[in-house]
């Protein structure tokens, strides 16, 4: 572990009368503890999604900088993501105090971000979760008449006869949209404009 590890685990493990500059910075939001705060409170469900939406989902701005400091990168600020939802047990405050560390912003700053990005990781990751539990086994296939738009004939030749998993047709239809539309659909659920094809169900 890093100094900074150590320098954090102290602070988590130690009495609450500490010094009053770290009570200052981080009381008032301990008070407020989000359920998502710790992934010992979070059921398996959603600890075990994470680190697959972060690395196929991953949809969040990095927080901005002040001017003396570089910008952070999309990529670089997935990649911090990942590799502290992979480990468990991971908590909302280490989040943040390496947030703010790595990057070199604000520690306030950092914890209503991590608050926030947190927040929104733990949705997809139920969500996620939730439809494969229900679709679990199942297969699917991009239905539908001949495709004529290019984004779904990669999308079909992607897909082998026995179908693939709900979640990775999905993803097939994202990664399709961004290929192959020019000014795509907001809709996650639709690939290119005056699309007539749909999920369907391996029988
Ligand atoms: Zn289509």
């Amino acid at each position: 572990m890093n100094t900074l590890g150590y320098h954090i685990l102290a602070r988590l493990t130690a009495p609450a009368s500490t010094s009053p500059d770290q009570k200052a910075e981080f009381g008032r939001y301990e008070n407020q503890a989000p359920d998502y705060a710790r992934s010992q409170y979070m059921p398996d469900l959603v600890t075990d999604h994470l680190p697959e939406v972060v690395r196929r989902e991953f949809a969040l701005d990095p927080p901005a900088t002040p001017d003396d400091v570089d910008r952070i990168t999309p990529d670089d600020y997935r990649a911090f993501w990942l590799d502290h939802v992979e480990r468990e047990p991971w908590d909302i405050y280490t989040i943040a105090e390496d947030m703010a560390a790595r990057f070199d912003i604000n520690r306030g700053w950092a914890f209503k971000t991590a608050r926030q990005h947190l927040n929104q990781l733990v949705l997809q990751a139920r969500m996620r979760g939730y439809r494969e539990e229900r679709l679990a086994g199942r297969r699917f296939r991009w239905g539908g008449p001949e495709a004529d738009h290019p984004a779904c004939q990669w999308i079909r030749s992607q897909i082998p006869d026995e179908g693939v998993p709900y979640h990775d047709l999905v993803d097939l239809m994202q990664t399709a949209k961004h290929r192959f539309v020019e000014d795509p659909p907001s809709s996650v659920h639709v690939v290119h404009d005056w699309c007539r094809h749909e999920i369907r169900e391996v029988q």
